[in-house]
C-alpha cells in the first residue's frame, strides 16, 4: 500500500506543487487534508476524491491520531506555525514532513526534534533540492573536489515579493524576511556544494527602499559564510530583486546552476561544458524518498537536525548583520555537522 500523506495548510505551495506532485508519487499518496476554510475543504475533497473522514480542521486535527489511512503529516503553514503542528502530529503518532524554514527559532526546532524522537516518528524538512539532479551534481562535483578544492561559492536567491501572502512581510508569522524564506536555499546550496558547515558568518542588510512594505522584515541581506579551510560563500537574498544562482569556483575549474533553486527549468554549466541533466518533479522525488525511509526504516537525508542547523545559521547571520561583526558558529556546530 502507498503511505497516506495529509497536507496541513492548503495554500499556494500545497495547491500549486505538493498536491499535483502527489499524483506522480510511487510510494505515497494524498490521503488527507487539514484546513480552516470550509470552501477549500469542499473543493479539495471533490478534486482529489478525499473522503469526509480524512478532512480535518485545525480544531479537529488531533483526531488524526485515530486515522490509520494517514501515515505522514506534511506541515505547509506559515513558518511560525510549523512547531505547533509538527509537535501535535508527532503526538498523534504520525511521521512528519515540515516545510522550510523549519521554524522561526532554533529553540522551537529542538522541541520539534524532541517531540518526534519521543513519539518514535521520523521528521524530515521539505528540502526538495536534495532530490533534484542538478543540485545533486553540484554536491557531487563540490564534495568530491572534481575540479579541485572549492575556494569560493556564490549563492544568490532573490525574488520580488508581492502582497499575495502578506504573512511573509510580518515578523510574527514569517520570523524574518527573504533570509529564512529564500535565502535559506543559499545557505543550503553553499553547504552541500562545499560539503562543510561554516565556522563563522558576516552579514549586511540591504538599504530599505520601500519603508512601508519592509517595516518588520529585511528587504534584503548580503552574507558571507566562511569555512574552516579558508574558502568562502558569498550569498545574497532579497524580496526586491531577482536572482537565482549557485556557482562554485574551484582550483581547476568552475561549475554553476542558473537558475538553481526553482521547481523546474534548472540549467547547469561547468568550465568543461554544459550539464546534460533532466529536470524532474522534485516534490514527488522528495516525498517518495521520505516514504521509502519509513517503509524500509532508513534515515532521511534531510532530517530535523539539518533544519535546525539552518535556523541556527539564520540566527547567526541576523546577529552578524545587527552587530556588524563576524559571528562564530562554534557554539552551534555540534548539530551543524550534517551536510
Ligand atoms: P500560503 O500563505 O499560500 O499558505 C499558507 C496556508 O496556511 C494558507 O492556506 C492559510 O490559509 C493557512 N493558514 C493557517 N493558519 C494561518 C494563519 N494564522 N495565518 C496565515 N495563514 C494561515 O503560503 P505558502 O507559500 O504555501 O507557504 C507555506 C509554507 O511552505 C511556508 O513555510 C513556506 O516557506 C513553505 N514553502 C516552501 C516551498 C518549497 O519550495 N519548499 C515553496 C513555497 C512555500
Amino acid at each position: 500500500r502507498k503511505l497516506g500523506i495529509a497536507l496541513v495548510g492548503l495554500g499556494k505551495y500545497s495547491e500549486g506543487e505538493l498536491a499535483p506532485a502527489l499524483q506522480e508519487t510511487e510510494y505515497c499518496r494524498l490521503a488527507g487534508i487539514v484546513s480552516g476554510t470550509p470552501e477549500k475543504i469542499d473543493k479539495w475533497k471533490r478534486k482529489y476524491d478525499i473522503p469526509d473522514k480524512n478532512a480535518y480542521t485545525y480544531k479537529t486535527f488531533d483526531q488524526i491520531a485515530d486515522n490509520p489511512e494517514i501515515d505522514i503529516v506534511y506541515v505547509v503553514l506559515p513558518n511560525a506555525l510549523h512547531a505547533e503542528y509538527v509537535i501535535r502530529a508527532a503526538q498523534a503518532g504520525k511521521h512528519v514532513i515540515c516545510e522550510k524554514p523549519m521554524a522561526t527559532t532554533a529553540e522551537d526546532c529542538q522541541k520539534m526534534i524532541d517531540a518526534c524522537k519521543k513519539a518514535g516518528k521520523k521528521l524530515s524538512i521539505g528540502y526538495r533540492l536534495h532530490f533534484e539532479p542538478h543540485n545533486l551534481e553540484m554536491m557531487r562535483l563540490g564534495q568530491k573536489e572534481t575540479y579541485g578544492k572549492v575556494n569560493r561559492i556564490i549563492a544568490e536567491n532573490g525574488q520580488k515579493q508581492g502582497n499575495d501572502t502578506p504573512w511573509r512581510l510580518g515578523k510574527g508569522l514569517a520570523g524574518g524576511g527573504p533570509l529564512p524564506d529564500v535565502g535559506v536555499y543559499c545557505i543550503q546550496g553553499a553547504i552541500y556544494t562545499k560539503g562543510q558547515v561554516p565556522i563563522s558568518v558576516t552579514a549586511k542588510f540591504h538599504p530599505v527602499t520601500d519603508k512601508e512594505k519592509f517595516k518588520e522584515v529585511e528587504e534584503g541581506i548580503d552574507f558571507q559564510l566562511r569555512f574552516a579551510d579558508g574558502s568562502v560563500a558569498d550569498c545574497r537574498t532579497s524580496y526586491n530583486d531577482k536572482y537565482n544562482k549557485l556557482r562554485a569556483e574551484a582550483a581547476s575549474g568552475w561549475f554553476e546552476l542558473a537558475p538553481a533553486y526553482q521547481y523546474d527549468g534548472l540549467k547547469g554549466e561547468t568550465s568543461r561544458g554544459k550539464m546534460d541533466i533532466e529536470n524532474v518533479n522534485q516534490q514527488a522525488r522528495q516525498m517518495d524518498a521520505f516514504a521509502d525511509c519509513i517503509l524500509n526504516n532508513k534515515e532521511t537525508t534531510v532530517p530535523g537536525e539539518m533544519g535546525m542547523r539552518d535556523v541556527q545559521l539564520i540566527e547567526a547571520i541576523y546577529r552578524a548583520a545587527e552587530t556588524g561583526k563576524p559571528v562564530s558558529t562554534a557554539d552551534v556546530r555540534q548539530v551543524l555537522d550534517s551536510t
